[in-house]
């Protein structure tokens, strides 16, 4: 890695590989940074139906292959390190520190480096990761066609998400672990309304099990009682974590979720620093649109540069 670049794009999900492409077509001075493998959360995907291109869908880890290698078709620069944190240096070019002791410097920065679905860490889980445990009811529901599926959480996108689920599944049973929704009003009403849809209250699930796939959820009641609930799918919605670690929230005027606003140019508070894909404050979070903010946020950057340029 050198010293020196015009553009640091951070992290290698979807946001970023489309940064990514659009930068080394821009024939910018550019290095991407990921810290494991490229593709971000598409590589927990088991099977992608809604990027469009693939009208026969693909596995999460083709689609990123295919990102991947699209990108170095016009030589996109991927350095595989962590970085530990971004120092804006007032506007000036911004540091990035990374783990081990070195550090980058460059004159714009993309944030790229997305958010995790919160888990509850229950036995099942992990293992029935893409066997009918899923983390996104947009993402999956058409797979649950006429089955009985359940929804974790009781706060705005599980609400919505479980209304959703009703398009496709023949029942849908919310879990909460309290006696009253955190959902907005307007958001519990409609689902009160809605026939296909009931409500578990006072309850978490302890595990998950099935013989292949998810078949039945063990329940703990808030009074000590147990009970089994049996489902073809759980959707875990319970909130998701910015990976926002060694970011400047305070400057970037990030959310009370840590979560970083941008605007329609996917410019932040920080001149010269963009955000693109999960990581953005937002409400809905895809592959789609984490790759349409990446494009964005290059053309963003090499305005930025140009305006450097001249002044
Ligand atoms: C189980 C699951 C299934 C999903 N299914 C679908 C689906 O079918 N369709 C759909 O449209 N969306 C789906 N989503 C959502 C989709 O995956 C995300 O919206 C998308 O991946 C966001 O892309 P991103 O680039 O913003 O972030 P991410 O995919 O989160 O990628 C961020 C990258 O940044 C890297 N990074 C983070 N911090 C650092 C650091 N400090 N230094 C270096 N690298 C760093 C990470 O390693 C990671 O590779 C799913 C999500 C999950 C969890």
């Amino acid at each position: 890695m050198k010293d020196h670049y015009e553009l640091v794009i951070l992290g290698g999900g979807p946001a970023g590989l489309s940064a990514g492409l659009y930068a080394a077509r821009a024939r910018l001075d550019h290095v991407l940074i990921e810290k494991g493998a490229p593709g971000g959360q598409v590589l927990l995907t088991d099977w992608v139906d809604n990027y469009p291109g693939f009208p026969e869908g693909l596995t999460g880890f083709d689609l990123v292959e295919k990102m991947t290698q699209h990108a170095k078709r016009f030589d996109l620069n991927i350095e595989l390190a962590c970085v530990t944190k971004v120092d804006p240096n007032n506007g000036r070019q911004k540091i990035l520190h990374l783990e081990g002791g070195g550090q980058v410097s460059c004159d714009t920065l993309i944030i790229c480096n997305g958010a995790s679905a919160n888990t509850l860490n229950i036995p099942g889980e992990m293992e029935m990761r893409g066997k009918g445990v899923s983390y996104c009811g947009t993402c999956d529901a058409p797979f649950y066609r006429n089955m009985h599926v359940a929804v974790i959480g009781g706060g705005n996108t599980a609400i919505q998400e479980a209304e959703y689920l009703t398009k496709f599944a023949s029942k849908v049973t919310v879990i909460h672990r309290r006696e009253e929704l955190r959902a907005t009003k307007i958001i519990q009403e409609i689902a009160f309304a809605n026939e296909k849809i009931e409500f578990i209250w006072n309850s978490r699930v302890t595990s998950i099990e099935g013989e292949k796939e998810v078949e039945r959820l063990n329940l703990l009641n808030n009074d000590g009682t147990t009970s089994t609930l049996d489902v073809q799918g759980v959707f875990i919605l319970i909130g998701v974590t910015p990976n926002n670690d060694g970011l400047p929230l305070e400057q970037l005027e990030a959310d009370k979720w840590g979560f970083i606003p941008i605007d329609g140019e996917s410019q932040t508070a920080i001149p010269g620093i963009m955000a693109a894909g999960d990581i953005c404050s937002k409400d809905v979070r895809q592959i789609v649109n984490a790759a349409g903010e990446g494009a964005v946020a290059v053309l963003a950057a090499e305005r930025f540069l140009q305006d450097s340029k001249k002044s």
